[in-house]
């Protein structure tokens, strides 16, 4: 009976048209140009799809240290962006609007390299003196007169945090409130092997050259710049020490520490005087009774006797250094070039990206939903935004009614689960608001550009920011707001917000098409949006309830079962390796989950689609392949990426996400349809037989 079922899709598939339209031979032929066609797709999935676009060296741009479908894409939307900036006279739709003009100015001021060669050092200057100070280009530098509330609170102002972290986030127990959070942060290098690992003294030479570089083109001493980038590194590596391991950070409960400003006041004692760094902060009286949530409390007690153990000096020194460093991309070249050798020392990039790439980056940073109006205009129709919305509406169902096959848990639980399913609010494309001129203005009315250069614009941007985040201690959460810009080639799922987000930036060629054949479409943004509805399930948004609060609504039984089928996948992730090291299963675990249940839901929903809309889906010229083989095919090659060897290695400990090769493999791995689809041999490396599934 199955054995005839399989023939009869098998001929189905047969008959199905074959695309012969430009778009589809184009198509074809890309997807054609990854594949190694000698690899066998049941020994190496990855190879087969990937290879030998990999093999290209043109395929690696030589700025980049990661290259794959999705930078291509990004480069892509930039350059639409670019001849968008270019030719704007500042209206949308025929209105004036301030805040497409702002995006103008901004992105003009980027691209004048002649006034940022000749501002020379000044603006750098000026803002150093704001923050108290460098005693490594000021000879009238005193420790008495070096004020660390104030020198802080103005750092922070311009949105750069050394020593801790501060901002007003949502509280992950009461999501409609807004509340002041602190965690652990304070070095330049997030990966905390860099300070002690095999390769520290490599990454601590390169950070001595940098630091010596950038402080002496701003004037230090070559003695004197040496000596304070040494106390500096070994400042960062005491914090660094200190920091909790992304692995003991995957639980959102033990993370969730409530404490008063009064309670904190003592963790900081004998450095910072709290209540008067957030009055500072705030531009207003904290009251001790305000209460906060520290994600961090041992790092920040620890941090303090790690501080009165140092000179002011070597304070003042480390602060500004975080200061100047967040700002040397704004810089004339001489402090790029110094930048472009320590990031070479990081991740391997060559070259710096081209003037206009980098400027259309930091515009859509400054003021990317002014941007992301045009962007959408030119690129986001109202039919592909009905057409996602279908397709999401598809992978919702799927994945809802697959709850009931997932037995381990039990009929209580799966019901709230079903619950908070439905109750995920999704967002398409951009937020409603960016079309209104009038409403688009004002979010950005109080960004004022009054500078002729970059820098200064920048700096006024980063203090319009700071305020907006700081000014939600205010209010309640605002459910309406979206945490990317519409141009973005990203997507979201929040757990406090417990939504899915899709911004019109990923929406595009190859992820969608509405001419692609549906195998393909669901195969990439389908399986994006199964992957995003899922991380409400993973090891951490579970715990999270259909409110996008913090609440228990597991039963013990079901959490010993999730908890077993999870460490089946921290087992089979924990044994990849990239250059002879392991991947790690548990900092990637969040992530492993929503892409082995992304990709059922989408499976589902595809076979859905065919089933109910009576259309035989397109086959693509020149690949012989049915349409469940393109659905993988087209997954796989979404995550087609070259690194750079650097990257990859400091991937494995910054990425939540599971380095791109085993996205593919150890998702595919896991499933009997793909064995299927490919007729793989029981006990071929694609179909080994042990397989892991949680959703
Ligand atoms: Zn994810």
């Amino acid at each position: 009976m199955s054995a005839f079922l399989v023939l009869q899709r098998i001929q189905l598939d047969d008959l199905m048209q074959v695309c012969s339209s430009p778009d589809c031979i184009e198509t074809s032929g890309a997807m054609m140009s990854q594949m190694d066609l000698s690899v066998d797709p049941c020994s190496d999935f990855y190879e087969y799809s990937c290879a030998r676009g990999l093999q290209d060296p043109s395929f690696i741009p030589p700025d980049k240290s990661k290259w794959g479908l999705f930078s291509k894409l990004d480069k892509r939307n930039k350059a639409v962006i670019k001849k968008l900036m270019d030719e704007t006279n500042g209206t949308y739709e025929g209105v004036n609007s301030s805040a497409v003009y702002k995006s103008k100015v901004y992105y003009d001021t980027c691209m004048n390299a002649t006034i940022r060669e000749n501002l020379g050092i000044d603006p750098m200057l000026q803002v150093i003196d704001n923050v108290g100070s460098w005693p490594l280009t000021d000879q009238h530098w005193n420790a008495n007169d070096w004020d660390v509330e104030e020198n802080l609170a103005m750092a922070y102002g311009y949105g750069v945090s050394p020593f801790f972290s501060i901002f007003v986030s949502t509280d992950d127990k009461n999501s409609n409130k807004q509340m002041i959070c602190f965690d652990q942060g304070g070095t330049t290098f997030s990966d905390y092997n860099r300070y002690s690992g095999n390769e520290s003294e490599k990454f601590h030479a390169a950070f001595v050259k940098y630091f010596r570089s950038v402080s002496q083109l701003l004037g230090a001493e070559e003695s004197e710049s040496a000596q304070a980038a040494e106390e500096v590194w070994q400042f960062e590596t005491k914090i660094s020490a200190i920091q909790t391991k992304p692995e003991n950070r995957t639980d959102p409960w033990e993370l969730y520490h409530l404490m008063t400003i009064g309670q904190l006041k003592q963790d900081f004692s004998g450095w910072l005087n709290l209540s008067r760094f957030v009055e500072v902060l705030f531009e207003e009286a904290i009251p001790d009774g305000e209460k906060v949530i520290v994600y961090a409390p041992d790092f920040l007690s620890n941090l303090t006797s790690i501080v009165n153990s140092v000179e002011k000096s070597v304070l003042a020194n480390y602060l500004t250094w975080h200061m100047v460093l967040s700002l040397v991309p704004l810089m004339p070249l001489s402090f790029r070039l110094a930048m472009l050798d320590f990031e070479y020392a990081q991740s391997g990039v060559q070259s710096s990206p081209a003037l206009w790439e980098e400027c259309i980056e930091r515009t859509t940073g400054t003021i990317g939903f002014a941007v992301g109006a045009l962007f959408v205009k030119k690129s986001f129709s109202e039919d592909s935004k009905q057409n996602v919305q279908k397709i999401l509406d598809g992978i919702r169902n799927a994945f809802e009614e697959s709850l009931p096959e997932t037995s381990w848990m039990d009929v209580n639980t799966r019901e709230r689960a079903l619950d908070k399913a439905k109750a995920i609010i999704d967002k398409i494309g951009y937020p409603d608001f960016i079309k209104q001129p009038a409403e688009l203005d004002a979010y950005y009315e109080k960004l004022k550009f009054e500078g002729t250069s970059e820098f200064n614009n920048s700096l006024a941007a980063r203090i319009f920011y700071v305020k907006k985040n700081l000014l939600k201690l205010k209010n309640e959460t605002d459910r309406t707001e979206w945490a990317m810009s519409p141009e973005m080639v990203n997507a979201y799922y929040s757990p406090a917000m417990n939504e899915i987000v899709f911004p019109a930036g990923i929406l595009q060629k190859p992820f969608y098409d509405a001419n692609y054949p549906k195998s393909l479409v669901y195969g990439a943004i389908g399986m994006v949006m199964g992957h995003e509805l899922t991380h409400g399930f993973d090891n951490s948004g579970r715990k999270y309830d259909k409110h996008g609060n913090l609440h228990d609504w597991w039963t013990n039984s079901s959490v010993t079962a999730f908890d077993k089928r999870t460490q089946c996948l921290v087992e089979e992730y924990s044994a990849f390796k990239v250059q002879s090291e392991n991947l790690n299963g548990l900092t990637t675990l969040g992530e492993n989950i929503a892409d082995n249940g992304g990709i059922k839901s989408a499976l589902k929903a595809y076979k859905t689609w065919k089933d109910e809309s009576g259309v035989r889906d397109i086959k693509l010229p020149g690949l012989n392949m049915t349409s469940e083989q393109l659905f993988f095919l087209s997954f796989s090659q979404v995550w087609c990426s070259y690194y750079t060897p650097q990257y990859a290695l400091q991937s494995l400990v910054t990425d939540p996400h599971s380095y791109a090769k085993f996205r593919v493999i150890g998702v595919l791995k896991n499933m009997p349809e793909f064995a299927s689809a490919f007729q793989c041999a029981k006990g071929t490396p694609m179909n080994s037989g042990e397989r892991c599934s949680v959703w």
